[in-house]
């Protein structure tokens, strides 16, 4: 199977976007996308190394899913309704096995979410996925890290935080789950669902907004940052999930807040917006929750159910740190 047989039959075949939409899709040396009156572009790339973002244990089928959720909840941090995407791919072979999963769990998400694939690239290489997600918000309207007010209620999107952390602990050895643990928290590491209704419903009513990549402590910790504020956070209101219920409090805490790979948002809103959020989440089918509140002083301070100072000593995911 040859370069262009591969991109033919895994790719291109399984992508059908309207004309009216993208006149020209996979196949020429550009996408042509037009884009809806009144709107913006808002673009972003994630890539993912073998070894560094997935272990080679995972089904081709969830690295497809994975590949694009992850492109899609930066589209969900910022309220963007996804239209497009691109795929850099470096693969060592042209495995039809692998391709074939690849493209199932790829273009479900895709379907799911309305967004087309238009365009990429494939060599050969060590195995490297880069997408390239292009969706669209009102003028003006994106929600962004630095909008964040003196406050603002902190909430967090979701009931797994901190399932992702656990399941990578798990496979390194360093914890041990009953079977049916191992597999959910698995779910939620290599399935991660991207908040892509709640974001753009938090359009007009969150001040600020990101998606939780690399830990709660070190994403909420860019809004602070971008929007001149500090924060305190109540700890143990930290949604959680059963599976991580039955882990001792310290390695929940330290899971719920430093986990990484969560694909959550954490927003910020003013109070009055309280009960419209609620609407909000539930008409996107999201659990919300109100974790802490933004404070004048910079920085962020955690507290226990008691109301006690905690000082966890703890930092988010840094590729670099870790190297
Ligand atoms: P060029 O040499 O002009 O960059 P390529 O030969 O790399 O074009 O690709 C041919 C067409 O296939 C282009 O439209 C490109 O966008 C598309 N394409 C290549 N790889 C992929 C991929 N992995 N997924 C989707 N489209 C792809
Ligand atoms: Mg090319």
């Amino acid at each position: 199977m040859g370069e262009f047989d591969l991109i033919q039959r895994f790719f291109k075949e399984h992508s059908r976007p309207s004309a009216e939409a993208v006149p020209v899709g996979i196949g020429d040396d550009c996408a042509v996308i037009n884009p809806t009156a009144g709107m913006q572009w808002l673009v972003s790339s994630d890539m993912l190394v073998e070894g560094r973002h997935f272990l080679s244990t995972v089904a081709p089928e969830r690295l497809g899913h994975k590949a694009l959720a992850v492109n899609l909840s930066d589209l969900a941090a910022c309220g963007a309704r996804p239209r497009a995407f691109t795929l850099a791919l470096s693969l060592p072979r042209a495995d039809e096995q692998f391709l074939a999963g690849f493209s199932r769990g790829l273009f479900a998400l895709a379907q799911a979410h309305g967004i087309e694939l238009v365009g990429g690239d494939t060599t050969a290489g060590p195995l490297n996925i880069c997408i390239t997600v292009m969706g669209e918000a009102p003028r003006g309207q994106a929600l962004l890290r630095s909008g964040a007010k003196i406050g603002d209620d902190v909430y967090v999107s979701g009931t797994t935080l901190g399932d992702a952390r656990l399941a990578l602990e798990a496979f390194r050895g360093t914890v041990r789950l009953p079977g049916e643990d191992f597999d959910l928290a698995r779910q939620a590491m290599e399935c991660p669902q991207p908040r892509v209704a709640l974001g753009q419903a938090l359009r007009g009513l969150a001040h600020s907004a990101i998606d939780v990549s690399d830990g709660l402590v070190g994403d909420l910790g860019h809004i602070l940052k971008a929007s001149g504020v500090g924060a305190r956070l109540e700890v143990d209101a930290l949604p959680r999930s059963a599976v991580l219920r039955r882990q001792p409090l310290a390695m929940q805490r330290e899971c719920g807040l430093a986990g990484g790979d969560d694909y959550e948002l954490v927003f910020t809103a003013p109070a009055a917006a309280a009960a419209q959020l609620a609407a909000a989440a539930a008409a996107s089918g999201t659990a919300i929750t109100r974790i802490g509140c933004i404070e004048a002083e910079p920085g962020l301070r955690l507290f226990d159910a008691q109301g006690r100072a905690l000082d966890l000593g703890l930092s988010s995911f840094d590729h670099f740190k870790q190297a």
